[in-house]
């Protein structure tokens, strides 16, 4: 059974997280694509439903989104060079490896990290592609075609870097394109891709990849492209104090005043990070109703800083969750990013107002609204059928109590479960239609051969 016909209940599950505070422990009803019903707890469904599932093991939670990832890293985990180097070393480190990705090598990347995200219970992944050396012209059709073979939901970034080390920046110069280039791609891609309606399975955003790579004119032009074809905008902003000092002596300017300068302070966009912003910034982005996607892993890994996520969210900032890498992560697993996030933000705030509910939101409905959608992310009626189900079976979980919290204290990292649109995508926690050890076969050779190009 991979698709749901004439309707479907999830009956009485062990717990649920809808995201929008009812009390839904009857499960819920899903009808094609879409969720129907939510039952009270002890209900009946009212709407017809041909088939039952019997959910009294599982926990089930909408879809997890995750908002910030580069696929094609997958390649390159856990290097030697880099193990232990801050960003803006671990950078110049890889960015000559990264030059010989060819399409094959991002086929297979992007497959590993969407394969990954799926068994951990994510439904939605946006990706921020930036590479387009030589022969990888079309990467993101690439991508394109894995995501729809997989039956997820992606929002794929047409990524850029123009400002090469000749001029001042920190990548290659073979690494970067020019402008004229970058924004005939995007617009091409936006008019083949990108899909607005309710439901859509892919998604193009526009991502020009951080101010210490990208010219100002593309920044300024990016943001005029995105304006005019009515679509989002990424990029990665005050990651390390690196990058502050950067924007200070090119720029003159702190990283969101910067932003601000390119025309980028607004509701369009998302920044992954967002760790190094003064109290005026946070109050600024919040007006301007700019989303952050917090990516605690990553974050740790290469010792950036902590993202004041709480504060960003209490000035009206929609703050998501991001894996980010995965060569700084260096997995995709989007329930234990929960956990770190979860972790991580006690750190700063204290236990009590980060709770697991609040963890949960910002990998649900926070993601969503950072990557401007309301057909996913809380689980109700009319919303997209995408949830993710986990077991409380394995020894990790024995003698816990509450099922949420479970989840997250006690370490999950497999759902049992994941639908996508009203889709089986993962069932008895195995991908349906994947061979996954004749993938991790042909990927580990293919990152063995992307070494060896660059040695
Ligand atoms: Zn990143």
């Amino acid at each position: 059974m991979t698709t749901t016909a004439a309707g479907l209940w999830l009956k009485d599950p062990l717990a649920i997280y809808t995201g929008d505070g009812t009390d839904a422990g009857g499960g819920i009803v899903v009808d094609g694509a879409e969720i129907v019903e939510l039952v009270p707890p002890g209900g009946v469904p009212s709407s017809p439903h041909a088939e039952v599932f019997d959910a009294s093991r599982h926990v089930i939670t909408p879809g997890l989104v995750n908002t910030h990832h580069h696929f094609y890293q997958t390649l390159t985990r856990a290097w030697t060079p880099v193990v232990s180097a801050e960003l803006f070393p671990w950078l110049k480190g890889l960015y000559g490896v990264w030059a010989g990705l060819t399409p094959r090598d991002l086929e297979l990347a992007t497959t590993v990290a969407l394969a990954e995200l799926l068994l951990s219970g994510c439904t939605t992944a946006a990706d921020h592609h930036y590479l387009f050396p030589s022969g990888l012209e079309e990467g993101i059709d690439v991508q394109v075609d894995v995501v729809r073979r997989l039956g997820m939901r992606a929002t794929l970034t047409r990524g850029s870097m123009s400002l090469g080390e000749r001029d001042g920046g920190l990548p290659p110069q073979q690494t970067v394109q020019d402008a004229d280039t970058i924004l005939a791609d995007s617009e091409r891609l936006v008019s083949a891709y990108h899909d607005r309606r309710d439901g859509a399975f892919v998604q193009i955003a526009l991502a020009p990849c951080s101010p210490f790579s990208v010219t100002t004119e593309v920044m300024r032009d990016t943001a005029a492209l995105a304006k005019s074809l009515d679509v989002r905008l990424h990029t990665h902003l005050a990651e390390t104090l690196d990058e502050e000092d950067f924007c200070r002596e090119r720029f003159g300017l702190r990283t969101v005043d910067y932003l601000e300068s390119v025309g980028w302070l607004s509701d369009r966009t998302w920044l992954a990070h967002g760790i190094h912003f003064d109290d005026d910034e946070i109050a600024r982005l919040g007006a301007a109703g700019a989303a952050v996607s917090h990516c605690a892993t990553s974050n740790m890994r290469l010792a950036s800083g902590i993202a004041r996520a709480v504060e960003l969210e209490e000035a009206g900032v929609p703050v998501g969750l991001g894996v980010d890498g995965s060569a700084s992560n260096d997995g995709s697993n989007m329930i234990q990013e929960v956990r770190q996030a979860l972790y991580l933000q006690r750190l700063r705030y204290g236990a009590a107002r980060v709770t697991p509910e609040r963890a949960l939101g910002w990998a649900t409905a926070g993601s969503a609204a950072a990557l401007g959608r309301t057909d996913i992310g809380v689980l109700s009626p009319g919303r997209q059928a995408d949830l993710a189900m986990f077991t409380l079976d394995e020894l990790r979980f024995s003698g816990s109590h509450d099922p949420l919290a479970a989840l997250l204290l006690c370490g999950a990292d497999r759902a049992d479960r994941v639908m996508v649109g009203g889709r089986w995508r993962v069932t008895d926690g195995q991908l349906v239609d994947l061979d996954v050890p004749q993938l991790i076969a042909h990927h580990s050779e293919s990152a063995r051969r992307l070494l060896a190009r660059a040695a």
